[in-house]
């Protein structure tokens, strides 16, 4: 378990999966930078900046909820967590002021499109983990909204994700309390980085690859 003051961001799961040299110059330089995705992200997330909740038929909506997991040592934001109306008395959990059951469920705003890899479902599995641990319950699903597609994409937290999950704060941590940043290697991604201009991949790659041809001949010719 780890203590309140040594929790680290759930955002940084997702730059950790992006790429581990991001996650290093966002979190361990302080350094960050805006580009089209990042503007257009932070417009979807700034309705759940402030804490909010609502009621629709049978489920009720809380905005910008604060999350932590002491097992994980992350804390974070959800956009917003959806608490479904359930039938089973020994099931879900109870809220305030409100009778019945409810099932939790967190829905995490994303621009852009779905992603084949899982940094978007390891996001948004870190935030049911913390729920999870927050309310004492199992959370079997949770949704992602995209707002390129307007298309909200389910998400089922089974065992591969939470372990893909869990093994990415463990990463994180390694990664954190290292305080070294990866070298750059260029690939596609490298496009739509917010940090491109900072990290200058391809300047840093050929830097790197003329020093490692340097020291080659250098030990040739002794
Ligand atoms: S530009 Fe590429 S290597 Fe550099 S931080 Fe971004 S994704 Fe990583």
């Amino acid at each position: 378990m780890y203590s309140e003051d040594n929790l680290l961001p759930l955002s940084a799961l997702q730059h950790l999966l992006f790429c581990e040299r991001q996650c290093a110059l966002i979190h361990i330089e302080q350094q960050w930078d805006e580009n089209v995705l990042t503007v257009e992200g932070k417009g979807m997330h700034k309705r759940s900046d402030q804490s909010q909740t609502e009621s629709r038929g049978n489920i009720r909506l809380a905005r910008g909820v604060w999350l932590k997991c002491l097992r994980l040592g992350l804390t974070g934001r959800a956009d917003l967590v959806e608490f479904h109306r359930i039938d089973s008395p020994g099931e879900g959990v109870a809220l305030a002021n409100i009778s019945g059951r409810w099932r939790p469920f967190p829905v995490e705003d994303k621009h852009g499109r779905p992603k084949k890899d899982l940094m978007d479902k390891v996001q948004l599995c870190g935030q049911a983990l913390c729920l999870e641990e927050m309310l004492n319950v199992r959370i079997a699903s949770g949704a992602l909204f995209y707002g390129k597609t307007r298309h909200r994409l389910d998400v089922v937290f089974d065992d591969d994700l939470r372990s893909q999950t869990e093994k990415a704060a463990r990463r994180l941590r390694q990664l954190l309390a290292s305080g070294a940043t990866p070298p750059a290697v260029y690939e596609k991604k490298c496009d739509s980085c917010s940090l491109y201009e900072q990290c200058r991949p391809k300047l840093l790659q050929q830097n790197n690859a003329s020093v490692w041809l340097t020291r080659m001949i250098r030990e040739a010719v002794v």
